[in-house]
């Protein structure tokens, strides 16, 4: 009985102490919105449970995970700082897909990555086993304008999955100042996307020709305005194994406390 009252007390007491030690601040409140994504590449439940991970450890973080996104409206995301887009599925309904613009456009954070590139918000569909163009107006007219990106299907690809190092290109915004200049990542390096005039690209990697990739520099992290609403977006986090790379955790924690903050 003795013990476990003790381990209820530990229990209890971790995320004060986590939380007074680091910031006197509230947590930041983060909807992870998932449920779907294109298997067998890209596990949603496993991706999920390392981005939980790694900000719950942090202790800035308090995040609640939607599995139905069809579920989402404004009531839902009520109280929240921040969205997290863990996704490639079906569109959603009309009323879902504008609950989240208007609360980007109000002042609420984003944050998506990954396979949240391409697929049905762009108005692709997946036939003969490849993505491509849909029928015109398909697409989620919105969701390109707020990530600021656009990928065209004959562009998708991405260098065979390897260790590569990707630059902060951008010391002095406030989610990377004080960062180390450049961490090691192990994941898809995406090539050819192509990114709307007003984005700010944070970081870069060199896309390697020997294992299919252009030759040239990508960009790998932007972030992005949209109305009062602050964007920040990255082409990398394939799996489990990409987001256990300690760079990982810094982009996810500064990313998400920026986009939900506006500041580090
Ligand atoms: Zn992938």
């Amino acid at each position: 009985m003795r013990f476990r009252m003790l381990v209820l007390l530990i229990v209890v007491s971790l995320p004060v102490t986590a939380v007074s030690a680091q910031n006197a601040e509230a947590p930041v409140n983060v909807l992870i919105v998932t449920g779907s994504a294109d298997l067998p590449y890209h596990v949603w439940q496993e991706t999920t449970a390392s981005m939980r991970g790694i900000l719950e450890s942090s202790g800035h973080f308090s995040t609640s995970v939607l599995e139905h996104p069809e579920e989402l409206d404004t009531a839902s995301l009520k109280g929240f700082d921040i969205v997290v887009l863990n996704y490639n599925g079906p569109r959603w309904p009309g009323k879902s897909e504008e609950a989240l613009v208007t609360f980007i456009r109000n002042g609420g954070g984003f944050f998506a990555f990954h396979h949240a590139s391409y697929g049905t918000f762009f108005g692709q569909e997946f036939r003969e086993n490849r993505w491509q163009q849909g029928p015109p107006g398909s697409g989620w007219e919105a969701f390109p304008i707020i990530i600021g990106a656009s990928w065209l299907p004959e562009n998708l690809g991405h260098a065979r999955r390897c260790v590569f190092e990707v630059d902060w290109i951008d010391g002095t915004h406030p989610a990377t100042s004080g960062l180390p200049k450049s961490f090691k990542a192990n994941d898809e390096l995406y090539h050819k996307l192509d990114l709307s005039p007003g984005v700010l690209v944070l970081a870069t990697a060199m896309s390697p020709a020997d294992l299919g990739g252009t030759g040239k520099r990508e960009p790998m992290v932007w972030v992005n305005q949209f109305g009062k609403g602050r964007v920040f977006y990255t082409v990398l986090g394939h799996d489990t194994l990409a987001w256990e790379q300690p760079g990982m955790a810094s982009l996810l924690t500064r990313g998400l406390e920026w986009a939900a903050r506006g500041s580090d």
